[in-house]
């Protein structure tokens, strides 16, 4: 059995789904909220297989098909966003700025939350592109545990 570490969805997280559902025009299925729901509850980063996993208790007849067009359809609403490597892309629903730490051993990211107040400073040949509103930073590396793993080898 794998463990699935959860928070709680919002109620105010929840509403800011509906209402960015309703203002693209997407209606706010059972299902949209269900998958929407299992990113936001997740700290684990779920990629698409593992959400079609999850959903799928409560939902039997979700196809992964469905969960793939539907984690795309958050994203275009800003209501998800990919983190990790492409071919195997992970999401994420928390929307407060933090970075993230890919391990490209064993695929784990992990959420990096900075200091309050502490603000990442910025390039100054970012800033004369233009005004940035949003930070996606990823580190990639070997995690802890997979450092110690290599060791014993
Ligand atoms: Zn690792
Ligand atoms: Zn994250």
């Amino acid at each position: 059995m794998n463990t699935h570490s959860t928070c709680a969805v919002t109620a105010e997280q929840l509403e800011h789904f509906k209402q960015a559902c309703k203002a693209r025009e997407l209606r706010v299925t059972p299902q949209r909220i269900e998958i929407f729901k299992t990113v936001a509850q997740s700290k684990e980063h779920p990629d698409a297989e593992r959400v079609f996993e999850i959903v799928r208790k409560t939902m039997p007849n979700v196809s992964l098909d469905t969960v793939y067009r539907t984690l795309s359809s958050l994203e275009a609403l800003g209501l998800v966003f990919r983190v990790g490597f492409s071919s195997k892309a992970r999401f994420d629903a928390d929307l407060d700025e933090h970075y993230h730490f890919v391990c490209t051993h064993c695929g784990e990211v992990f959420d990096v939350v900075p200091a309050s107040g502490e603000q990442l400073s910025i390039p100054p040949e970012v800033q004369h592109l233009g005004r940035v509103q949003k930070v996606n930073l990823q580190f990639s590396g070997l995690c802890r545990r997979c450092q110690e793993n290599k060791k014993d080898l």
